[in-house]
């Protein structure tokens, strides 16, 4: 039976049979020696025969014998260090060409476009593979602190309509309904709402969300994934209380090697903040050298609205001169409520962004749960008939009884860039698209046969040359 490299210290003199790639070979004349790795990491095997068919990369099935190292060969850096195992035979299950690139660096250093191309290559990289298994612990983590606490995971459509988070939407063209289209969701902003108008109460989901804006560097571009969450019955303080436990807790349970600077999380007004570090996201870290300081913090206080740029294609007709800040269903705070017919610009909304080490990491806020008051922010913004028709299911669900609501939602690929300090959202995610939004290893965007297209009433233009 199988037995993974990391039984092996309890294992001495026995005879054991392991499987996993060549990591590394050392000819020393008369003696050979292999790094096995498999999911639990490296041992060293040894061997006087000739093993010269096993190359880095092989995968192979090993039967040997488990020895205690002397004192002297003892490798303090891997796991495995006090033992090695004595090949009585290997085989050889599966040959490796060389590999395009090396694996046992960091990688930065490697062109990004052929990592992307090779990516199941390149997860085999120990800081990639480590990234992963740790991105998937915090997940498990925040799972069972939500579902402990009497939050219902629910999965939300992905073939949906536009969702108002301010970036482009990607569009999918229905067969049924020849030139109509659905839109993937730039987050499950309704439908989490409309499951608290259902009487979840509490509702999460780990949620892919798609956007079609240029990539940077804590913005994938396509698609990324955060935490989604949304509770009834709530105030703002019991989300920014929930979410602060949440992340506190795990990074105590997951990063123990981590500190926060400061506790409770400093809550900042919009104005402060802006007035004092020019930024609505502030790096708070007291020692920026300090690899371990985690200085998470609260922005509040935001303005409603912002003026209305040429970005803001999605809102109005372009006369009108209002955008959300955050987006059109964050409620205005009840002291400001009189202000929306008088001076909207002068609206703060119940908003709270969360902020990292100088990155928003999240963000969220108590929704508009009165159809006339989501009616005049519409009107606010500028929507024309057709649009305030296109989110009339809102209005329609909040005539059936509505309880108040709010939510956040921490990207978890932004986190755990952050907390891991890897440069790009891209080193946290398994296979992500690359800068120039072609997807890892299977290179899509790509052309479609014309029947398909036909299939579907669409006829693709000569391309403009750029
Ligand atoms: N839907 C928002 C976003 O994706 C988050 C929220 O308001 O809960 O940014």
């Amino acid at each position: 039976m199988r037995m993974l490299s990391s039984e092996a210290t309890a294992k001495i003199g026995e005879q054991v049979t392991l499987q996993g790639w060549v990591h590394a070979r050392r000819d020393h004349g008369k003696i050979m020696f292999l790094d096995l790795r498999d999911r639990a990491g490296l041992i060293q095997l040894v061997s006087t025969k000739d093993l010269a068919d096993a190359r880095p990369e092989d995968v192979v099935e090993v039967v040997g014998l488990v020895k205690k190292r002397p004192y002297s060969m003892v490798n303090p850096k891997i796991a495995t260090g006090t033992v090695e195992v004595e090949v009585t035979k290997i085989t050889i299950l599966s040959k490796a060409k060389e590999l395009p690139f090396p694996i046992d660096t960091e990688g930065y250093e490697i062109n990004e476009e052929i990592r992307s191309k090779y990516r199941y290559l390149d997860l085999r990289r120990p800081r990639m593979a480590r990234n992963i298994r740790i991105r998937s612990k915090a997940v498990a983590y925040i799972r069972n602190f939500l579902l402990a606490r009497d939050f219902v995971e629910i999965e939300t459509p992905i073939l949906t309509k536009t969702t108002p988070e301010g970036a482009r939407d990607f569009l999918v063209p229905s067969r049924l309904q020849p030139g109509k289209f659905y839109a993937l969701p730039q987050s499950p902003q309704q439908y989490k709402q409309l499951l608290m108008v259902a009487g979840f109460e509490r509702y999460f989901q780990i949620a892919r969300c798609f956007r079609d804006e240029d990539p940077r560097r804590d913005r994938a571009y396509g698609e990324f994934t955060q935490l989604d969450l949304e509770m009834s019955f709530v105030t703002q303080e019991d989300i920014l209380r929930l979410t602060e436990d949440l992340f506190s807790s795990l990074v105590a349970q997951i990063f123990p090697e981590k500190h926060i600077s400061q506790s409770p999380w400093p809550r900042l007004a919009h104005y402060d903040v802006m007035k004092k570090y020019g930024t609505d996201k502030p790096d708070l870290r007291k020692d920026k050298n300090d690899p371990n300081e985690l200085a998470f913090s609260w922005t509040l206080d935001f303005p409603l609205f912002t003026e209305q740029s040429e970005s803001d294609f999605f809102f109005g007709s372009g006369k009108a001169k209002f955008a959300p800040s955050h987006h059109m269903f964050t409620a205005p705070h009840p002291d400001d409520v009189g202000l929306l017919d008088t001076n909207p610009m002068k609206v703060r909304g119940l908003q709270h962004d969360l902020v990292l080490n100088g990155f928003e990491v999240g963000g969220g806020s108590i929704r508009i749960h009165q159809a006339e008051i989501q009616e005049k922010v519409f009107d606010l913004i500028g929507f024309t008939d057709a649009q305030k028709k296109d989110f009339s299911h809102m209005l329609t669900a909040f005539t059936y009884g509505v309880p108040p609501h709010g939510g956040i939602a921490p990207g978890i690929d932004r986190f755990m860039m952050t907390v891991l300090r890897e440069p790009s959202i891209r080193e946290v995610m398994a296979c992500p698209t690359s800068a120039s939004g072609a997807t890892s290893v299977m290179d899509a965007p790509s052309s479609v046969a014309s029947d398909q297209l036909k299939e579907l009433g669409i006829a693709v233009l000569p391309q403009r040359k750029k």
